[in-house]
């Protein structure tokens, strides 16, 4: 028989959540780990105003962005499929992805720097995320379905007819927006004739493209219908980066706590001074902050991850102060240093070495830039294709010449051999390329049997314009072995 005393169970390593902690748990998930719906309060004030007035003029550029062109070319496209790029009207070619790349680089660190100095600012006023949720989906719910406590009220209440037809009302109208808002991302990628194309043709010549459409309206709308700000909180890498790139100064949206604590409801007739000397601050525990937040938090327990500064509680407060006739701003966009000693944004190594990086970046895609080649060449073998013997006795090889024009006049383009006797015949007359546009063709050189050597010949030719010669090639003829 065994007589071993049992060991001691190990101890979890698995720490217990602490609910009273608000660092150890997300707002919009309850003890299960279910979903916590929010019902953020309608808010009304001088930030949102002025979101409001900006969120028209993004959603105006986002919406029209595919419509707008440049010298004939889009001001956005991100053609992945096809590999065309192109910004402000200027086509990137897969020849100039390193330029291209440089200016991601440089998109990153100007986000690097933005963010360490004004922190989320991108978040609350121009991520689409938020101007679509909070200043397009969300103003619709409020629409049909009420302010916050109506919506609950709706959501506990049967199913009737009232609450039938909302309900289909909204979720028509968000799938609606959400296959727009599809559309427009589909013609950021493919353009708008093709998206035209794929609305007008009989569905069965665009199986694919279709799918996609149907695939980005079911995201969105999955997206701005249920996930909401989970996007901000669980998905978005940026928000995630908030806690590498905040430091002490930079701009936050923040309480004030050293004004606004020790927190009290204010009492009836009772004095700010009374109130100072019995020792609260500003706060008056009205959680008007809380109850406008569209993530669930509340800022007075300070700069969290999942804070996406969108002004809400700003206004809020704001709006409680000016009742209780206190000075606005006990939650306003500050830094922690600010808030404990008073300073104001201050230049900081860590944002100097960022601007040094950003500098150099920007000079380098600035010689790229100037020094990039109007025309870009390219002639390669046909492929399977076999030498030719003419009749005359000279040997012929079939190339596929491409040719892209970056300039904005239409470029007429000749070839010739540079390192040896010989003729290159243009399949189909002269090569013109449009401007801003790849041609391709073939080409036929021709070459003598006494220039070419045993098996392969390097051959040179020149790509010219106007009699310039623009670039010069190196490849291969192939001709018989002995
Ligand atoms: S809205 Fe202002 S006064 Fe009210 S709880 Fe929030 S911080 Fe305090
Ligand atoms: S804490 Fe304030 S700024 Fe941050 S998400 Fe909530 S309401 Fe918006």
């Amino acid at each position: 028989m065994n007589t071993t005393p049992p060991k001691d169970k190990p101890e979890s390593s698995v720490k217990e959540v602490d609910w009273s902690d608000f660092r150890d748990h997300i707002a919009t998930a309850d003890r299960e780990g279910r979903r916590q719906w929010i019902y953020p309060r309608k808010v009304s004030g001088k930030f949102f105003r002025l979101r409001t007035w900006f969120s028209w003029l993004l959603l105006f550029i986002m919406f029209a962005g595919p419509f707008i062109t440049i010298h004939g070319n889009p001001l956005l496209l991100m053609n992945i499929v096809e590999r065309k790029f192109v910004v402000f009207g200027q086509i990137f070619w897969p020849q100039d992805m390193i330029i291209f790349a440089i200016a991601v680089l440089i998109f990153a660190v100007s986000i690097l720097v933005f963010t360490t100095a004004f922190g989320r600012l991108w978040c609350g006023w121009a991520c689409p995320q938020t101007v679509m949720m909070e200043m397009v989906f969300r103003k619709i719910e409020y629409f049909i379905e009420g302010d916050a406590h109506q919506q609950r009220a709706l959501n506990k209440a049967a199913w009737d007819g009232t609450k039938i037809a909302k309900k289909f009302f909204k979720h028509a109208l968000f799938y609606a927006l959400s296959f727009l808002v599809g559309n427009v991302l589909l013609s950021y990628i493919i353009g708008w004739q093709q998206l035209y194309q794929i609305v007008t043709d009989p569905p069965a010549q665009h199986v694919t493209g279709l799918a996609f459409m149907i695939a980005f309206s079911l995201l969105f709308y999955g997206i701005f219908a249920r996930f909401r700000e989970q996007a901000c909180t669980f998905i978005c890498p940026y928000g995630r980066l908030q806690s590498l790139l905040l430091d002490e100064n930079s701009i936050v949206v923040a309480y004030d706590y050293k004004r606004g604590e020790k927190r009290g409801i204010l009492k009836r007739a009772q004095k700010f001074g009374e109130r100072r000397f019995a020792g609260f601050g500003d706060c008056v525990a009205c959680n008007q902050c809380v109850s406008v937040c569209p993530t669930g938090i509340d800022i007075r327990n300070g700069t969290q991850m999942e804070c996406v500064h969108c002004t809400a509680c700003m206004d809020a407060c704001d709006s409680v102060m000016a009742k209780v006739g206190n000075p606005l701003g006990l939650i306003r966009y500050a830094s922690l240093n600010g808030i404990e000693r008073g300073e104001r944004l201050r230049f900081t190594p860590r944002l100097g070495g960022y601007l040094i990086v950003l500098a150099a970046l920007a000079g380098l895609l600035a010689v790229m830039v100037f020094t990039r080649s109007d025309v870009e060449a390219t002639i390669l073998r046909a492929p399977g294709s076999l030498f030719q013997q003419m009749p005359d006795g000279h040997f012929s090889n079939l190339y596929t010449v491409r040719v892209v024009n970056k300039t904005s006049r239409r470029l007429p383009v000749k070839l010739q051999l540079e390192n040896l006797p010989g003729h290159i015949l243009v399949m189909g007359g002269e090569l013109v390329v449009p401007p801003q546009k790849l041609l391709e063709n073939s080409v036929l050189v021709e070459l003598d049997s006494g220039a070419m050597k045993a098996g392969t010949t390097p051959i040179v030719i020149g790509v010219y314009s106007d009699d310039k010669r623009l670039q010069t090639i190196n490849t291969a003829f192939i001709g018989p072995r002995d």
